[in-house]
């Protein structure tokens, strides 16, 4: 939790990240903070209470992509919230990310990488620990493996399965990116392996649930993409 939100502040006082102001812009904030709701309700979340799950829209249309940091430190470009379609897909997204922070993959990952010693010393010094920059660079470039992408995309179902939500939402993304061609695919399946393999585990599992949510709100998305971010 104290790792997350050392990242955090460093995100929001640093001038490397535009930060989409919350005052601004309240109607985007609401709506995701809605969906972060509704995905935070269904039952098993163990950090529910316990984890921050606070949001931050970063101004970049460039960047298709969002994280969550260790504590539940929700980060989401602009750049994705353009390039999907509806509201399941969001949601799906989210949840995936929620996933990472609930199953503490990102921690766990950061200990194997830095190993605890490093990491208490930046937990504790924070920005006078001499591994500050390193550790967060680390959570910053955070790469899961495979086994953990599968875990978030299994939660973002799961997650997603007893609302009115398509639970497997997140499978438009991959879809998406499966589209793509060119230099753009490239640099999307460099952070997103497998599309094809986890766009039918999404809906398998979907199907093994029996999730009954149909809805996407794709009309309320396009009305939220269309808002001018101030
Ligand atoms: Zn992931």
């Amino acid at each position: 939790m104290k790792m997350g939100q050392q990242l955090y502040d460093e995100i929001h006082s640093s001038n490397e990240y535009e930060i989409v102001s919350k005052i601004e812009n309240p109607k985007v904030y609401d709506y995701i903070e809605n969906i972060k709701q509704t995905i935070l309700a269904n039952g098993s979340f163990r950090y529910k209470d316990k984890f921050e799950w606070k949001i931050t829209v970063l101004n970049d249309d460039n960047t298709i992509n969002a994280f969550c940091a260790p504590g539940g430190y929700i980060f989401i470009y602009t750049g994705i919230l353009k390039y999907l379609d509806n509201e399941a897909e969001l949601a799906g997204v989210l949840a995936h990310e929620m996933g990472h922070a609930e199953r503490r993959h990102g921690t766990r990952q950061m200990t194997k990488t830095y190993g605890i010693k490093m990491l208490l010393d930046f937990i504790f010094r924070g920005e006078n620990s001499q591994y500050f920059k390193q550790v967060i660079g680390g959570l910053l470039s955070l790469r899961y493996s495979r086994a953990y992408e599968r875990e978030a995309d299994e939660c973002s179902v799961n997650y997603l399965c007893n609302t009115s939500y398509q639970s497997d939402g997140a499978a438009g993304f991959f879809e998406k990116i499966m589209k793509e061609d060119g230099a753009r695919s490239e640099e999307l399946l460099s952070t997103h392996p497998d599309p094809a393999e986890r766009i039918n585990n999404f809906h398998s599992l979907k199907e093994e649930l029996n999730c009954r949510g149909a809805q996407n709100f794709a009309e309320c998305y396009r009305a939220i993409k269309k808002l001018k971010i101030r």
